[in-house]
Parts: C-alpha cells; structure tokens; sequence
C-alpha cells in the first residue's frame, strides 16, 4: 500500500523533519538516562519522581478545572505536562494507556515539538514533520523497552 505524501493530512503541528532512526535513537538515550525498563511500570511513581530531578514536571489538574479536548497536555517552554487528576491516578496504579499517554507527552517534550516552522505555502508536509506521529512512535520505542508492546494503530511504513 502507498500513500500519496502530497495527500497527507498532519495530525498535530509540523514540526522538523525526523525520520524513524532518529526517534528511535532519542528515545534509547532517553531510556538509558532515566534507566527505563521492564521494571519501570511497576514504580512509576518513582519514575515521575525522578523526572522532576531532571526538571520536568507532572502537574495534575482537578478534573472539574481539565478544559482541554485532549487527554493530556505538555507545554515545552516549563517543561511540564498536564492531565486530569484521574489519570494521573491511573498513571500511578501503572494503567499501560495512562503509561503511554506520559511517554506520548514525554515524546514531544524529548523531540523539541516547540515551533511551527513551515508557513502554509512551503512545500507539503509529511508524516515525518507530524508532530502527533513523532510523539507516539518515540512512546513506542519506550513502551518497547518496557515490554509494553505499542501505542494505538501505528503505520511505520515511511
Ligand atoms: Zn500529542
């Protein structure tokens, strides 16, 4: 099957061009910082504990207050990633979607998803540039090492 690139409809915000080998290397540096693996689920707690060593911050939000259409949110400038309170709990029981929602959020945090930086008349994007794609592979690459299998229905044939 192929798919037309001119065709192509980005799911989030186009962002620089990485290809598949380089997610997958950010994502290994990444776990081999944070010493992710097949244990990590079990003590995520822990885990998120030591993201805020590393600066970056799990701010849950009362339900009531989450306004956002997404399930959760990052904003790159303060290194920090919001979502409702009940998912962090979830998060916290070891839940494999509210797992593979952090590492998505994680995802964009770790790829500099910052900048819009192509104008609407620049050339068309492609899955590469796609923000959304970026962020869920880097999860899976992670969910991998953690033996958690992969994040929704993922097309890796680019
Ligand atoms: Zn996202």
């Amino acid at each position: 099957m192929t798919r037309m690139q001119e065709n192509y409809e980005l799911k989030g915000n186009r962002v620089a061009r990485l290809n598949l080998e380089d997610i997958r290397f950010r994502a290994k540096r990444f776990g081999e910082i944070l010493r992710i693996d097949r244990h990590t689920p079990a003590k995520i707690e822990q885990f998120v504990e030591n993201l805020s060593q590393e600066n970056i911050c799990i701010d849950p939000v009362d339900d009531a207050e989450w306004c956002f259409v997404t399930d959760a949110i990052c904003i790159p400038e303060d290194f920090t990633i919001r979502m409702p309170h009940s998912t962090f709990v979830k998060l916290c029981r070891g839940d494999r979607n509210a797992i593979g929602l952090l590492f998505h959020e994680l995802g964009h945090l770790m790829l500099g998803h910052k900048a819009v930086l192509h104008s609407e008349r620049s050339s068309p994007p492609t899955p590469e540039e796609d923000s959304e794609l970026q962020a869920d592979m880097f999860a899976t690459f992670v969910m991998a090492r953690m033996k958690l299998g992969e994040v929704g229905q993922l097309c890796f044939a680019f």
